[in-house]
């Protein structure tokens, strides 16, 4: 898809926050640092829509940006800032949880791990959660350019193993450096909202 208009409409807590549309929805889920905002802005095509994070863990709300009258991505707050507090992280798994099972019109999640490391605690359970509601997880691992073209195949399987990955979900390599896998991120998020 080749993006003109993307706009944030609303930054939502509570469900009545949400847009009232029957726009599909992709939610967009990582740790903090792994390269969500990145990812957002190489596909769409702006600089600085999504913001990049300075300070991780900052935004605790889930930011609803318009694309193209077509399709809502939801960037949902990034996971796993040590300096969060208790009470502070269970609000946000109360706010996720609330969105991931009663959207209706919430087509797949976009799952972000960082390409060099085996997927963390945070990142194995937010698969197993989404697998858990059956919802089709576009696994995205980034910062590709960060690692030689020849271990992409050894990180990739170690991945999906760690994650026990579904077959019929979609994985993609990625970089927002290079832009390796911007097209099939796009494929992925076309024919998840087309079904
Ligand atoms: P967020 O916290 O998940 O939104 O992460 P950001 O998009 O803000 O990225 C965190 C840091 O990683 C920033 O310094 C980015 O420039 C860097 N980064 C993100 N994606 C890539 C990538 O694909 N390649 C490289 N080399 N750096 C990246």
């Amino acid at each position: 898809m080749k993006v003109h208009n993307a706009e944030i409409v609303i930054s939502a807590v509570s469900p009545k926050q949400y847009p009232e549309t029957d726009l599909p929805e992709i939610a967009l889920a990582g740790r903090s640092n792994v390269g969500k905002s990145s990812f957002i802005n190489t596909l769409i095509d702006r600089k600085n829509l999504a913001r990049t994070s300075g300070k991780p863990g900052k935004t605790q709300t889930l930011n609803f940006y318009l694309i193209e009258n077509a399709l809502h991505f939801v960037d949902v707050p990034g996971y796993g800032y040590a300096k969060v507090s208790k009470t502070e992280r269970a609000k946000w798994g109360e706010m996720i949880e609330t969105y991931i099972t009663t959207r209706k019109q919430l087509r797949a999640v976009v799952s972000l791990v960082d390409v060099r490391h085996d997927p963390s605690k945070e990142d194995i359970q937010m698969y197993e959660f989404l697998k858990y509601y059956n919802l089709p997880v576009i696994v995205v691992a980034t910062k590709a350019d960060k690692i030689p073209r020849g271990k992409w195949n050894k990180h990739t399987s170690a991945i999906k193993k760690k994650l026990d990955f579904d077959p019929n979900d979609t994985f993609i390599l990625f970089s927002s450096e290079t832009k390796k896998g911007k097209e099939e991120a796009w494929q992925a998020i076309e024919a998840a909202i087309e079904k």
